[in-house]
């Protein structure tokens, strides 16, 4: 049995970065050598970007790791470094939020609004007994408030856990119950593909027995009636708008918590990832800077992550704010009222840089071209990934249809644990290769590395691991040292295990593979789901495709594809098995008959993650017969019976 993954897939495209771009950006390609020369001197400096009211005495204190300790005796205030810092540069009149509403509402803030806006949210958390350390979780739809509440809990040292709007009761009283949440912070709903969803009454289901709670402070969002527990529950705009505009904001240990957030759960039960503030705020800042570019007096930036994932948190609140950048927030989904509703949203607000995930460039390429090309997107000068592997295919798609075949993409690996970007092609230095996140940043140390913690060369694929502390680590699973010692840090000593499987080319260049729990062994090979789903979204008629191994036989595991096709076009019976035929061919052909699926499973949908990353471990259920694992961050529950019966009926 082979200990490293196969190499399977070849990609020779490869893309120069514009030369204007290159000529003006903020970071050139001398970075990586500096970066290597002196890492801690380069965070260093990164972290010189912040105003500290107090300055570090060490800047990286490992000596009991994997517990790190960054910006040692640092003091700052995360929210005065988000807000304050630029109105008193003299920015207050920048836009910082341009906010649509699905129904078409909108709302500009302005950096001096915001300031505003913080401090008496600030007052009216301190005046409910808020205070530093407590926690407070925010569950709210994509509304302003959401983004005040964040940086209210900062200002005043108090540590938030947001929870995606979209979960059920059952997840929300769990995750306040693990951070132990005095304050939930919610509305009384929000719009999602047109209809308003009872946010409410979730959380009432989700406190009704819990003790920890103390208060519920509901924002007015759509106006739907909601029950009301006096005593309890208490309006955003009775206790915030009244509150006093004026906050003298108090600074915090760099190591001070910042926020827990949980994890997407793809591979099983969300763990509660805590960060702090110093290293974190460095980190988002700086690539958030590096990677996209951002130039804060002419971008418009739009990130479409939720808040209730870490890419809200790093990429939509902490690292643009922190960088005084100007950015579009839109509440609802990608249909309503029509499937160009983004394209309209760039085209209004000549958005600049646009930041989404796989998930949604596949949907956009599903629904056809002709959408987006009804659209000026001119404006558009660089595009980001993040979430999953980006298939060749799709980064193409999306490089030709949405960027004009002229801006650069930056797919951008990282995780919940790691807080901000680790691996990304930097957007006026790589030539890049499409499907791949080619390089670490600069002062940032990973390898692609075997079972036995022996780096792969090139051309081979292994776990990826990270091999030095960085500033936005996260510094434990909340209230479970051993859980965070156990779960990254003890199956290679002194290394950080990210639990993704990665290659390098011949290059040298990274290419992330997925989860190694998802890794396949055929016939003695270690085949990435990556691979072949990318090699089966090579075919025209493919939108969209999930592989898994299931127990066989003669093989070990056998290869089982789920595809979704592009178009809308209805597919019948007899088409359906000559097109499985076709695609099981067209992935031998691609990267080699060992790669070849034993099954091709047409569906209409895939189980994905709120966060909209495909969860492999249900299809691996339903293709192996068992009962379904954990579906409480599923985002919608019927796929899976679709699924099951259109295996039943395709094997
Ligand atoms: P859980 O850890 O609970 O299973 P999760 O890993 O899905 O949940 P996140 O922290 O939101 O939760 O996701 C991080 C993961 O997303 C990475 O480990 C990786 O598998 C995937 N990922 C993120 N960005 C990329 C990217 N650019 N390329 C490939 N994979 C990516
Ligand atoms: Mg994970």
């Amino acid at each position: 049995m082979s200990t490293t993954l196969s190499n399977l897939l070849h990609e020779v495209r490869r893309f120069e970065p514009p030369a204007e771009l290159a000529a003006a950006a903020n970071v050139g390609g001398a970075e990586y050598d500096t970066a290597a020369r002196d890492r801690l001197g380069f965070w260093h400096r990164q972290a010189l970007r912040l105003s500290w009211t107090q300055p570090w005495r060490e800047i990286l204190d490992w000596s009991n790791p994997p517990f790190a300790k960054w910006f040692v005796g640092g003091r700052l205030n995360v929210a005065y470094n988000c807000v304050d810092r630029h109105v008193a540069a003299g920015h207050g009149e920048r836009v910082a939020i341009h906010w649509e509403g699905e129904p078409g509402d909108t709302r500009t803030i302005t950096y001096a609004d915001l300031l505003g806006e913080v401090s008496r949210a600030a007052n009216a958390l301190t005046a409910l007994g808020v205070g530093q350390g407590d926690r407070v979780a925010i569950y709210l739809p994509m509304i302003p408030e959401a983004v005040v509440a964040m940086l209210a809990c900062a200002r005043i040292g108090a540590t938030h856990s947001v929870v995606f709007g979209g979960f059920s009761a059952e997840s929300l009283r769990s995750r306040v119950a693990d951070a132990g949440a005095k304050l939930v912070i919610t509305a009384d709903g929000g719009y999602r593909r047109g209809k308003p969803s009872p946010l409410k009454a979730t959380v009432d289901a989700a406190v009704a027995d819990d003790t920890s709670v103390e208060h519920v402070v509901v924002v007015r969002r759509t106006g739907a009636e909601v029950d009301w527990t006096q005593g309890r529950d208490l309006w955003w705009h009775e206790v915030v708008d009244t509150a006093s505009p004026e906050h003298e904001p108090e600074s915090f240990d760099a190591e001070h918590p910042l926020f827990i957030l949980y994890t997407s759960g793809t591979t099983g039960k969300p763990k509660g990832i805590l960060h702090t503030s110093g290293g974190y705020l460095t980190q988002a800042a700086y690539t958030h800077d590096a990677v996209f570019d951002l130039k804060p007096e002419t971008d418009v930036y739009w990130c479409t992550a939720d808040i209730g994932w870490v890419t809200g948190h790093s990429y939509l609140v902490y690292g643009p704010l922190a960088n005084g950048a100007t950015q579009v927030m839109y509440e609802g989904t990608p249909d309503t009222p029509d499937r160009g509703r983004w394209w309209e949203v760039i085209e209004r607000y000549g958005v600049t840089i646009l930041y989404t995930a796989p998930t949604a460039v596949r949907t956009f390429m599903k629904w056809g071209s002709d959408i987006p090309a009804r659209h000026d997107l001119s404006s558009l000068r660089v595009l980001g990934s993040v979430g999953e592997p980006i298939n060749p295919e799709a980064w193409i798609w999306y490089r030709e249809n949405i960027g004009g075949n002229r801006t650069p993409i930056v797919d951008t690996w990282w995780q919940t644990e790691t807080g901000a970007i680790m691996i990304s092609p930097l957007p006026g230095v790589t030539a890049t290769k499409p499907g791949s996140a080619m390089d670490p940043l600069p002062g940032i140390a990973v390898d692609v590395v075997d079972r036995n913690g022996n780096p792969v060369g090139n051309g081979e694929g292994g776990r990826l691991v990270a091999t030095e502390p960085w500033p936005s680590m996260a510094r434990t699973i909340w209230g479970d040292d051993e859980r965070f010692v156990r779960t990254y840090w003890s199956d290679l000593p002194g290394r950080y295990l990210t639990g993704d499987g990665a290659k390098r080319d011949q290059d040298g260049d990274l290419w992330l593979l997925g989860r190694i729990d998802d890794v396949m062994l055929v016939s003695g090979h270690n085949i990435s789901t990556a691979e072949v789903e990318s090699a089966l979204v090579s075919h025209p008629r493919v939108a969209e495709a999930a592989v898994v191994g299931a127990a066989d036989a003669t093989t070990g595991q056998g290869i089982v594809a789920f595809v979704i096709l592009r178009g809308d076009a209805a597919r019948d019976e007899s088409e359906g098995a000559a097109l499985a035929g076709e695609l099981r061919a067209h992935v031998a052909t691609q990267i080699g008959a060992i790669a070849k699926p034993r099954q091709v499973i047409v569906v209409p949908e895939l189980p994905k993650t709120r966060s909209g990353k495909i969860m492999r471990r249900l299809l691996r259920d339903v293709a192996e017969n068992r009962p379904l694992g954990d579906v409480t961050t599923l985002q919608d529950s019927s796929v899976m019976d679709q699924i099951s019966s259109g295996l039943s009926a395709g094997a």
